[in-house]
């Protein structure tokens, strides 16, 4: 008898120290939560409203509040998450090494990124527009970035975009996030910066009179969580806990404390897409 439970501790002690960053000692991400109290949790450091780190060290924005939220139903208080900065190209990577268990990064579901990860969501829904220098008046939507140098970044379903369905007439330059991108623009080296209007809504409200969004978006992007490919019960608890951020106001709230700064129109709760 008490060999047994001698036994029972020893094999829960090393499950829970073999792990590192993320969640590679367990099945899925909501036993680690359960086990550990503790979360990695991927994000942006650069986008305003959304994920930025401010001069403190924490982090603000939309994707931080859904990120709390969420590990608050899985059972993680916001002192037990870590959050990591992922930037577009390393969110897939990052999951598939267990360097995070969840990335909340303006990502959007695509049926390429499901072969190597899965989706919960999605908690928003943007669409791909442009930014522009505001005393720019020629630049006026995709069909006029002909011959134009554009920004985008690697790994981004927006560079993706562009490569594949204006490549021949543009000059993009990717560069690794999209704050570097701003300075680009902002000094005059490049025309414009192609991404989810959201984002770019921040920027511009950073930059106020200096930058402006076009507003004519041309694609669709649903953000989900990132998360193991193949942990449904993770997905599913992450989905259980989006439900109920959409239910009781929360989602409304927090997106109205941080992306609502920046005058961006407030979409509506968006569908979730349980697969
Ligand atoms: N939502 C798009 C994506 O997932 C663009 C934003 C980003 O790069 O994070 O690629």
């Amino acid at each position: 008898m008490f060999g047994r439970s001698l036994f029972a501790v020893f094999a829960v002690v090393a499950v829970a120290s073999g792990c590192g960053g993320g969640s590679e000692s367990y099945a899925s991400v909501v036993d680690k939560a359960k086990n550990d109290k503790k979360l990695v949790i991927g994000v942006k450091a650069d986008q305003p409203g959304l994920g930025l780190r401010t001069p403190d060290g924490s982090f603000s924005g939309f994707d931080i509040e859904v990120a709390k939220y969420v590990a608050k139903q899985l059972g993680v208080e916001p002192s037990g998450i870590t959050f990591k900065e992922t930037v577009s190209a390393n969110r897939e990577a990052f999951i598939e090494q267990g360097q995070v268990d969840l990335v909340v990064a303006t990502y959007s579901i695509t049926d390429a990124r499901k072969q190597k990860v899965s989706f919960a969501g999605p908690y928003f829904v943007a669409g791909q527009d442009l930014l522009v220098r505001a005393d720019d008046a020629a630049l006026t939507g995709p069909e006029a970035l002909n011959g134009k140098k554009l920004c985008s970044v690697a790994g981004s379903t927006p560079a993706q975009k562009v490569k594949s369905e204006y490549a021949k007439e543009v000059q993009l330059q990717e560069e690794r996030t999209y704050s570097a991108c701003v300075d680009r623009v902002l000094g005059g080296q490049l025309d414009a910066i192609t991404t989810d209007n959201v984002i770019l809504a921040g920027y511009a409200a950073q930059h106020s009179g200096k930058l402006k969004v076009v507003g004519k978006t041309f694609s669709t992007e649903k953000y989900g969580i990132g998360l193991k490919k193949d942990d449904t019960n993770g997905r599913k608890a992450v989905n259980d806990a989006l439900e109920k951020m959409f239910s009781d106001g929360s989602w409304t709230k927090a997106l109205q404390a941080s992306v609502g700064a920046s005058g961006f129109t407030l979409p509506q709760v968006p569908q979730l897409e349980r697969y």
